[in-house]
Parts: C-alpha cells; sequence; structure tokens
C-alpha cells in the first residue's frame, strides 16, 4: 500500500507518488538507552545516504519505569520517512541494514552490550494506534499481545535476532519500538540535542567540564535539566560507558542544536563524532495520570536506608505511599505528617501496587505541637492543676486554661526530588507543558 503524503501535490501535475513509513527501533543494549540512539543514528544516517528523507525529528520516547528486565531510562527511538522509491524497497533496505548490524557484522561499529540485547527493528506503513504509546508509557504490556497487535497491520514488518523469530524475550523490545511510533506527543513534548563519541573516546572519562555546562544553563535559558541547580553538577553526560557524549534537553529543538554548537565551540570540550536533535517525551510526566489526592491515616513507617511509607485514604480505597531516601525533600515531607493530615501526590503504582511517589504536597495539616498561650506581660502561662486557671508566675495574671497549636508549616507547596534523582519522563515542577 503506498500512502500519499499531506504535503504532496495530489494532481496530476505531481510527477511521483511520495511514499511515507514509519520506523521504530528499540532495545539494542540492555544497559542503558543511550546506545539505541547511536545505532538509530546509524540506520538514519545510512538511510539518508540512500536517498531517504527523516520528516521532522526522530522521536526519543521513554517508556513505562517499572516494565520488566529494563533500566531506569527504558528509551526506544522511531522515525518518520518519506521516499520517492516504493516502501518495499525501504524494507529491503531495512533488512540488510539489520542484519549488517547485529547478525552479521554486529561487532563493527556497534561497540557495547550487543551480546545481551534483543535488538528489534519495525517498519510499517500505517502508524500504529496513540493508545499503544499511552498504555506502553503507564503500564505494563504484555509483549505477546503486542506482537499480536503489530502482526495484525498489515504492512507492519518486524526484524530480530534469531531469523526473525520472536520468543517472549525477544518481543520485548517490540513493545518500545511500536509504543516509540504510535507517540504523537501532541499534548506536550521536549527535545534533546543527543551527541555521541568518536570511537576511541569510549570508555574513557567524558570531557564535559561541568563550569560550561553552567555556563551553556546561562547562555540558553531555554534548556532544561542539564545541571544540579543546588549542586551545581552536570546532568548531561550518561554515567554509562556507552557512545552517547552527552545529551542537551531544551523547551525548543533550534535551541538544543545551539546550545550543542556553543559546547563543541569550546576546545575544553570532548570533540563528538556526530549530533542528532530528537524530539521526546521526557519530561513531561506522560507516565503519570493524575494527581490524587487523601488523608493520612496511619503513622510513617521508616526503614533501614531512610526509605519511608505510610497510608493514606484517597475516598475510595487505602493507599500506600512510599518515598525514597533519594526522593530528598519529597522524603523528608512525608516523614513528616501525621494522622488527619491532607495531602495531594504525583506517583507511579509499582507491581506490588504501592505508590512511588514522584511529588507530593500537604494541603491541610492537623495541629502539630499543643502548648499554652503566653501572658500579656509575654510570658508562659502555667498550669496550676485540675479544675484550676492558668497562672503567670511573673504577673500573678490568671486566665482560662487553653491549649494552643502550632500550624505545620509545609503547608501547599509541592515538593520534588534533585533532578539527579527524578525519572527521564518526570516533569519538572516549575516546567509548563505546552499543550
Ligand atoms: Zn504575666
Amino acid at each position: 500500500m503506498v500512502t500519499l503524503s499531506e504535503t504532496t501535490p495530489s494532481s496530476a501535475t505531481a510527477t511521483r507518488l511520495t511514499s511515507m513509513a514509519w520506523i521504530g527501533l528499540d532495545d539494542t543494549d540492555s544497559v542503558d538507552g543511550g546506545c539505541t540512539t547511536w545505532d538509530f543514528h546509524l540506520l538514519l544516517t545510512h538511510l539518508e545516504d540512500g536517498g531517504f528523507r527523516v520528516v521532522g525529528y526522530p522521536n526519543l520516547v521513554r517508556l513505562w519505569p517499572f516494565a520488566p528486565e529494563r533500566t531506569r531510562g527504558n528509551a526506544a527511538l522511531s522515525a518518520e520517512l518519506l521516499t520517492d522509491s516504493s516502501t518495499s524497497n525501504l524494507a529491503d533496505v531495512l533488512e540488510d541494514w539489520f542484519n549488517n548490524q547485529y547478525i552479521t557484522n554486529k561487532s563493527t561499529e556497534n561497540v557495547v552490550g550487543s551480546e545481551s540485547a534483543c535488538p528489534v527493528l519495525v517498519f510499517t506503513e500505517t502508524r500504529f494506534p496513540e493508545e499503544w504509546y499511552w498504555n506502553a508509557v503507564r503500564k505494563y504490556v504484555n509483549p505477546n499481545d503486542r506482537l499480536k497487535d503489530v502482526t495484525a497491520v498489515s504492512s507492519a514488518i518486524i526484524w530480530t535476532k534469531k531469523d526473525g523469530k520472536m520468543s517472549s524475550n525477544l518481543a520485548r523490545g517490540l513493545v518500545g519500538a511500536s509504543s516509540a511510533i504510535a507517540w504523537r506527543g501532541e499534548n506536550d513534548c521536549t527535545w534533546e540535542a543527543t551527541a555521541w563519541r568518536i570511537p576511541k573516546n569510549i570508555g574513557s572519562r567524558r570531557q564535559v567540564p561541568s563550569a560550561l555546562v553552567g555556563s551553556m544553563s546561562d547562555k540558553f535559558p531555554k534548556t532544561i535539566l542539564n545541571r544540579d541547580p543546588n549542586a551545581g553538577d552536570s546532568l548531561i553526560t550518561p554515567r554509562t560507558p556507552c557512545p552517547v557524549l552527552y545529551g542537551i534537553r531544551a523547551e525548543e529543538n533550534a535551541v538544543a542544536e545551539q546550545a550543542h554548537n556553543w559546547l563543541q565551540s569550546n576546545e575544553d570540550v570532548e570533540a563528538a563524532i556526530a549530533m542528532r536533535v530528537h524530539r521526546s517525551n521526557q519530561a513531561t510526566d506522560d507516565h503519570i495520570k493524575e494527581t490524587c489526592y487523601g488523608i493520612v491515616i496511619s503513622k510513617v513507617r521508616e526503614v533501614k536506608g531512610g526509605h519511608a511509607s505510610l497510608h493514606v485514604f484517597d475516598g475510595q480505597k487505602h493507599c500506600t505511599l512510599v518515598a525514597f531516601k533519594q526522593g530528598g525533600e519529597v522524603n523528608r515531607l512525608l516523614k513528616s505528617l501525621l494522622v488527619g493530615d491532607l495531602v495531594e501526590w504525583r506517583g507511579l503504582t509499582s507491581p506490588n501496587n504501592e505508590i512511588h511517589l514522584e511529588s507530593l504536597m500537604c494541603t491541610e495539616g492537623v495541629p502539630r505541637t499543643l502548648s499554652r498561650p503566653n501572658c500579656k506581660c509575654g510570658r508562659k502561662l502555667c498550669r496550676q492543676g485540675i479544675g484550676q486557671p492558668l497562672r503567670c508566675e511573673q504577673c500573678g495574671n490568671t486566665q482560662e486554661s487553653v491549649w494552643v497549636s502550632t500550624r505545620f508549616g509545609s503547608i501547599k507547596q509541592w515538593v520534588e526530588p534533585l533532578c539527579s534523582n527524578r525519572r527521564h519522563l518526570a516533569k519538572p515542577l516549575n516546567r509548563q507543558a505546552k499543550g
């Protein structure tokens, strides 16, 4: 099937039909999503050299952080392609590339992790339904169910290792690759300029001085999440020995590219071998459906290591809220809550049904410490005994026996972990969605 591009004149004057297709790639490396970006860049470059054109920007999509056997990053990539030739030609090119990259010649440029990876490449002429993305970013998707869904799309082709035979293990990457194609990002999106290292540098310390990342953040205010605002540390370089040199996140595609060019113009920064700007769901909070609220109904339980949890009632059911030590302010606020406090939260329900908090706010607090009021003279009034009024020892003044309470200080203020401890998907409190 050949689809007419919306931007192509459909009149008889059009000399050629322009075919549109989607490709998605996932799980080329089991340690960090970063290497999938490199492989996908190699693939897109190969396609561009062969006369195909990437429409707009490739997509870097993060998915459900609790997906089994996946790391925190859980990233997949996709792109829309435009071709003057037939899509069957494109499928042939993809097949050759996949076989060359992962089956016959996997050691040449695919430096890290290819042994344990189960790469999946997907091609389709019909874009997958958006619902596939929302399912995969918010909950568990059974790989075999997704395999059935993809194979039901007549134009779809899947390549994996082992001669295309899909075990459930191999189908794992299919969830990511197909969901990356299904992502629209019309509600919100961000951008990332991903730069890769010259092969001989891979494994060595990345030369990207923190001070320069700080200057970059100041010079390009529309870059985001590039340094820890408190510690001042750079957050753009990965911690794994993967081919990624750095990823600069930004609210605008042009800014991401400009910031990269500015960094590269500085001789103290390691030279990149290549760079590509990706459209992304990072920092959009797509993984969390809604803000919830309820009342605290248990004391805080603190376990070794500083992790804390308590129970709340949300009007319908009891929930367990969990804040890990790395949660910083979220952990501190949770530990200061008392039975009766009203709270709002955003979090992710874990496979064992606890809610892992990503942000938290106390909207109303029960009275904290109870004490006796002060006398007119400023001294504290003292209790004398049962049925007796309070009395000031300084001036002898007496007053009816009452208690006064202090209010809870941390009211109506959302808190979040430091950005170095947040998920890629987490939307910073100070970020506005674009939608
Ligand atoms: Zn007094």
